[in-house]
């Protein structure tokens, strides 16, 4: 894409009611809008990022055998109320229409999602059935001050599986938690597991997928040698005594951000809707449920708080809103400066490369801040410099790492880190 023709516009200040880190650069990186505290729209580069995160978690949600639906956000009133949730749910954004009729704004979907695998899963034989979607969620949080990393309208991957058996669901419930390590990982991040109690859903057992960073609202201890890692809020560990699993590390503290996690929702939710299928003896059964989150839009604004120095974003090649950012320098009139730019455009996008070109014609100061602010990981220059060299000025945004590079060697690096 070129960047004359982004629409949107780098800007020097975040407004001046924005906090937080990851909220400021988005911002002023153009990525998103705020429209009031907890919500924002998604701007090309920042949906092109969302997006990204979205397709790695979709990728590994299919692998697993989740199917892919997108439920209603807008719910009847009756379903809530017949969980109980209208009254227990505190940050359910509830509605009231001309008619005096009553809506809630889905904040999970539980209530969405039971009775249509209620309508489907009749016998044995249709289980197990995991059903996710990745969309909007809405509650009336009372803090919204971590940019998008808690917002009243935020996206969320959310799936629900349905099982015979507790062993099924069990068996469903590790192999979910590996496929969650790896989106993580996919995205850059190094998470760890936390054992929780499961919040307002349940008593049981559940995990938490948490990443270490300040800009976080959880409290862990966790092992600097093993995969230990316990949230305050729950349990008693304490820093600085030993690890309980291995025995090696000194538990060590840290703020973190809960970017995920899996609940054991037992037989709640089919109890609610009466839903039950018939097992291999013709007797009816109530399903055991699983509910599996994965904040997306938490997930970019975490990236961000842990990808960033103080130039801008650093973004991880994964989840990129492109991959090269291409700058043409381009100098005395006259000179081939833009029409070499041009040529390797064309033949990086036909190479299946997404590129930013910044072919605007301001000062290369302008240029060069507003790509460090971007964070594309590679930074291709095109100048008269350069092109009296035969070669590109190709610098990594991460490590600051500047190499003069045929076009071929370009091709050859890139063809490697993607
Ligand atoms: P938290 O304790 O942070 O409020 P939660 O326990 O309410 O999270 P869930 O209801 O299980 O979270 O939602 C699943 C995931 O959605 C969470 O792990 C988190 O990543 C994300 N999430 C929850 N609330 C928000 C929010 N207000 N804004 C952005 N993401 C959120
Ligand atoms: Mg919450």
């Amino acid at each position: 894409m070129k960047q004359s023709n982004l629409f949107t516009k780098t800007r020097k200040e975040a407004p001046s009611d924005e906090i937080a880190k990851n909220a400021q650069l988005l911002i002023r990186g153009g990525f998103i809008h705020k429209e009031m505290a907890g919500v924002y729209s998604y701007l090309p580069l920042g949906l092109r990022t969302l997006t990204k995160i979205e397709n790695i978690i979709r990728e590994e949600m299919d692998a697993i055998g989740g199917q892919e639906i997108r439920m209603a956000t807008l719910h009847p009133s009756e379903k809530w109320k017949q969980t109980g949730g209208w009254d227990a749910v505190d940050v359910l954004f509830k509605l009231q229409s001309r008619t005096e009729k009553e809506y809630a704004l889905g904040q999970s979907e539980e209530e969405i999602v039971t009775p249509i695998a209620q309508e489907y899963a009749n016998s044995y034989k249709d289980l197990p059935v995991a059903i996710y979607q990745i969309g909007q969620k809405y509650r009336d949080e009372l803090r919204a001050k971590s940019g998008i990393m808690r917002g009243r309208e935020f996206g969320m991957k959310d799936m629900y599986s349905f099982h015979e058996s507790q062993e099924d669901f069990e068996r469903f419930y590790a192999v979910t938690k590996e496929a969650y390590l790896r989106v993580f990982k996919r995205t850059g991040l190094d998470a760890k597991v936390t054992e929780a109690a499961g919040g307002s859903f349940s008593e049981k057992i559940s995990y938490e997928f948490m990443v270490l960073t300040d800009a976080g609202e959880d409290d862990i201890v966790y092992c600097p040698f093993c995969t230990h890692c316990a949230n305050t809020e729950i349990a008693k560990a304490e820093a600085g005594g030993s690890c309980p699993k291995c025995g090696k590390g000194t538990l060590a503290k840290a703020r973190a951000a809960e970017v995920g996690n899996v609940f054991d929702l037992g037989v709640k939710y089919p109890k609610a809707f009466n839903f039950t299928y018939k097992d291999k003896e013709g007797k009816e059964q109530t399903p055991i449920v699983g509910c599996y989150g994965i904040g997306t839009t938490r997930l970019m604004g975490t990236i961000v708080e842990v990808f960033s120095d103080e130039k801008g974003m650093v973004w991880p090649e994964s989840v990129a809103p492109f991959n090269v950012h291409l700058v043409s320098l381009l100098g005395a009139e006259g000179g081939n400066v833009k029409v070499e730019a041009d040529k390797l455009y064309e033949t990086l996008t036909k190479k299946g490369v997404e590129v930013l070109y910044d072919d605007r014609d301001v000062r290369p100061g302008e240029k060069f801040a507003d790509s460090d602010l971007i964070g594309i990981p590679t930074r291709v220059v095109v100048s008269e410099k350069t092109l009296a060299q035969g070669k590109l000025e190709v610098k990594s945004r991460k490590t600051g790492t500047v190499s003069m590079l045929s076009e071929a060697e370009l091709l050859n690096q890139l063809s490697i880190v993607r």
